[in-house]
């Protein structure tokens, strides 16, 4: 399949952009998969008032578009300084083309957690049966859908004291299989997360030239450390030990399963590794290696892109 994420920080865009990007994003990505198709963007009656919803359609991508060139519900006037869209072109492999099993996935009616899979979660029987013994009830066929539900139950059993990457590592540990993903959570706006094993997954960047440039940084991060990367709110130290803001504005960041999908908007790619977790967050980038098993003896060496 094809995953597409658009994320612009300080960039106001009109939702109807947002919008068109991704469709135009998984336009590229039509001949991984299209069986079906869908989108997550934030809307709501005003920005105080933002909720995460889904859009998705069988078939090409050109009915996902007359789809919601129909829905009401869309708010034309909404812009946003700030957004964070994901999308997805299905190639099925478990359970039949229809809307219900297309993704984005979601953890609850509303959209607490959202997530585009590529590949296939070959535990997912067990997690499903777990999750429904705690409550969950599932709408689809497919093996994604324990990801967001799994998420959303890891969420309350940490009592939400965790950050979103944290979170999404401790997911992915979890996980059999081979997967690309993106997490998308109203609990964590402005914020998205991918994670990778075995499907591809590319993240592009954009800045604006004359600003200040994000910085990546590379570290590997176990799911006990509460150590903070310095993406957020906070860091790099380097001002007498006193918080300094990272960059915050005037950056736009791409996901996609293809380069073929970003090479119009940019051409800083970075290809994820397996087992690298990529945190977009308040204007910056972090791209995390998570530890699979038990760590290596000695501490774990920073891994490089650039
Ligand atoms: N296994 C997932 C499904 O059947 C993802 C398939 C894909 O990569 O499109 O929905």
């Amino acid at each position: 399949c094809g995953i597409f994420a658009y994320v612009n920080y300080g960039v106001p865009t009109k939702q109807k952009a947002i919008v068109d990007k991704l469709l135009n994003g998984l336009r590229r990505l039509e001949y991984r998969g299209y069986d079906s198709a869908g989108i997550a963007i934030d809307n709501g009656p005003s920005l105080d008032e933002l909720s995460p919803i889904v859009l998705k359609e069988t078939g090409k991508i050109d009915m996902l578009a007359d789809f919601i060139t129909n829905k009401e519900n869309l708010n034309s006037d909404l812009f946003f300084e700030n957004h964070c869209g994901i999308g997805h072109t299905r190639w099925a492999t478990h359970g039949p083309p229809a809307p219900r099993n297309s993704h984005p996935h979601t953890s609850d009616a509303n959209n607490e957690f959202l997530v585009v899979h590529n590949g296939i979660i070959t535990n997912h029987q067990a997690l499903r049966e777990m999750l429904e013994r705690k409550g969950f009830v599932f709408e689809s066929e497919t093996d994604t859908e324990v990801i967001p539900k799994l998420t959303k139950y890891l969420y309350e059993k940490f009592h939400n004291r965790v950050t979103f990457r944290q979170l999404v590592m401790e997911v992915v540990r979890q996980l059999q299989g081979a997967f690309a993903l993106i997490f998308k959570s109203s609990h964590y706006p402005g914020e998205l997360v991918a994670a990778k094993r075995g499907s591809p997954l590319l993240l592009g960047i954009v800045e604006e030239p004359g600003k200040n440039a994000p910085h990546a940084v590379l570290t590997s991060e176990g799911f006990k450390t509460s150590k903070e990367g310095p993406i957020g709110d906070e860091a790099p130290r380097d001002n007498g030990g006193k918080r300094q803001k990272t960059l915050k504005n005037h950056v736009e960041y791409y996901f996609a399963s293809d380069a073929s999908a970003m090479v119009e908007h940019t051409k800083r790619v970075l290809h994820l590794e397996d087992d690298d977790v990529a945190h977009l967050h308040n204007g910056g980038y972090g791209i995390y290696r998570m530890e699979r098993s038990k760590p290596t003896s000695g501490t774990s060496s920073p891994v490089h892109y650039e």
